[in-house]
């Protein structure tokens, strides 16, 4: 790096915000899943949005690209700086407070650097509801799960980050500064320009601030696992459980015999079933109304689909614990099946059984003997049809035999059958490839057209989405 721009950068920020040695950049220039490791040539922690505005300033003038990064938790290197090493990470976390809770409203206005637990709990605290949640929520930030518009468990209710949002503070390509922190829920006022911003991964602008929609608290909860005989008899009973429960499911996950296998055998994790099943789902009913509204539902749901209907068995969790007993399996499918080849794809609902037997046919026709490992959000459409590497083949040899065999096949699956090749994750660096091969040539152009207007000298995270 230039003297003259370090020299700025600590006249900005100040010495301890400016990290210059490699020996204490490590952390960030890795990527989540160590795919991607990237150089760069500082670090910066900006404190405050004004701080924000004039390291992108400095960025312009010295001609170097800003690479934003939250809790780099992202699944596809979007984080991640090139290898140039003339990139500046400019890190969120010291954007960390908490500015304003509305209960008015039903709004909360944070800074980006906000750890999203701290914001589920702080919304319990006011007896409000936050609904985004996945598993990273422990060091993901906000900014960065508005920047990858991120999914989660709670989706099918409460829909996707971008549903979540009122207002935006965005530090624009030029170093000016845009507030739109409004909270009102109606703007109808030309182009909705937070929109841009969400889903863009840094790419557009940096989020600085946010203002979300809270929920009133889900006063009671009804959780369950059932066992059904196929694929099929899952999707239908979505159907049912949306129209008995009034519409109350917030979560349907899908567990397939392989993940479940991971956790029960590689995580410690007691099997909540003392039969070996091959297709499990996760449900939860949630109702803001008391006077145990939700009563007797699930267990009329098992009563009426048992047998023909495809309920094969069932647990009911009685109390907290055997809530969080079950949950838990669901969140530790990611880490216990380290190594595999991932994919993130979506295909309408209507489609997944068929989606589920296809792919199962694509990956042992291309690498056979592999062990498709499904799981995810099937209550959204949403599949990660990861792939294990056959019993007798080392993961990462696996991975650089077939992995981008299996992905293509997979993908194009998804594809041919109107899905999306990346249903929750973003792009990054990850999809670059899968968005020239998939995304219309119109589509393409677009997202192109507006990146160069919007960010004309490239300073933005380049290299990413587009
Ligand atoms: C165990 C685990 C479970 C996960 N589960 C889910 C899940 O269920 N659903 C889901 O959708 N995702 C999931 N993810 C991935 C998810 O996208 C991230 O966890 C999270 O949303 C990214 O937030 P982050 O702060 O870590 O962002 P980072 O990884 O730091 O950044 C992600 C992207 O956003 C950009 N960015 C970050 N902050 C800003 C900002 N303030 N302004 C502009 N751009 C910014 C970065 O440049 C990068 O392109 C999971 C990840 C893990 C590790």
């Amino acid at each position: 790096m230039s003297p003259q721009l370090l020299e700025q950068l600590i006249q900005c920020l100040g010495k301890s915000a400016v990290l210059d040695h490699p020996s204490v950049q490590e952390a960030y220039l890795i990527d989540q899943r160590g795919y991607y490791r990237g150089a760069a040539s500082a670090v910066v922690r900006p404190a405050s949005t004004k701080q924000v505005a004039e390291i992108v300033m400095i960025a312009r003038q010295f001609g170097v690209s800003v690479v934003p990064q939250g809790g780099n938790t992202g699944l596809c290197g979007g984080a991640t700086p090139d290898d140039s090493g003339s990139q500046l990470i400019l890190s969120l976390e010291k954007l960390n407070t908490i500015r304003d809770v509305d209960t008015v409203d039903y709004s909360m206005m944070v800074e980006a650097g906000v750890i999203l637990q701290n914001i589920l709990d702080t919304a319990c605290d006011h007896d409000l509801f936050f609904p985004l949640d996945l598993a990273a929520k422990g060091s993901c930030q906000i900014g960065g799960n508005l920047a990858t518009n991120a999914g989660g468990i709670n989706v099918l209710r409460y829909g996707n980050a971008r549903d979540l949002v009122l207002g935006l503070e965005v530090v624009l390509a030029d170093g000016s500064i845009w507030n739109g922190l409004s909270n009102l829920r109606k703007d109808n006022t030309g182009y909705d320009l937070k929109q841009l911003f969400l889903g863009s991964e840094g790419t557009l602008g940096i989020i600085t601030a946010a203002v979300l929609k809270l929920f009133p608290s889900p006063m009671n909860r009804k959780t369950a696992m059932l066992v059904v005989s196929n694929p099929k008899a899952a999707c239908r009973l979505l159907g049912t459980v949306r129209s008995i429960s009034g519409d109350a499911v917030v979560s349907f996950e899908y567990i397939g015999r392989e993940a479940m296998e991971c956790v029960l055998s590689g995580m410690n994790v007691t099997d909540p079933f003392n039969k070996r099943y091959e297709h499990y789902v996760l449900i939860e009913l949630a109702s803001a109304a008391g006077g145990g509204i939700l009563d007797g539902m699930l267990e009329q749901i098992m009563e009426q689909g048992m047998g023909s209907h495809g309920i094969v068995d069932g647990v009911l969790a009685q109390n907290e614990r055997q809530r969080e007993a079950l949950w838990h399996i669901r969140e530790l499918i990611s880490e216990a099946q380290k190594g595999s080849v991932k994919n993130d794809v979506s295909v309408p609902i209507s489609r997944l059984p068929q989606f589920l037997e296809k792919a199962a046919q694509c990956v042992e026709a291309t690498s056979p003997g592999s062990r498709p490992c499904p799981f995810g959000h099937i209550g959204d459409g949403n599949v990660h049809y990861n792939i294990l590497a056959p019993q007798s083949e080392e993961p990462a040899d696996f991975r650089a035999r077939s992995g981008e065999a299996l992905i293509a096949a997979v993908t194009d699956l998804a594809m041919s059958m109107d899905g999306s090749f990346s249903a929750e994750h973003g792009i990054g660096q990850l999809r670059l490839g899968m968005m020239e091969r998939y995304k219309s040539p119109e589509a393409l152009g677009l997202m192109k057209k507006l990146k160069r207007s919007m960010d004309p000298a490239g300073v933005l995270n380049p290299g990413k989405i587009v």
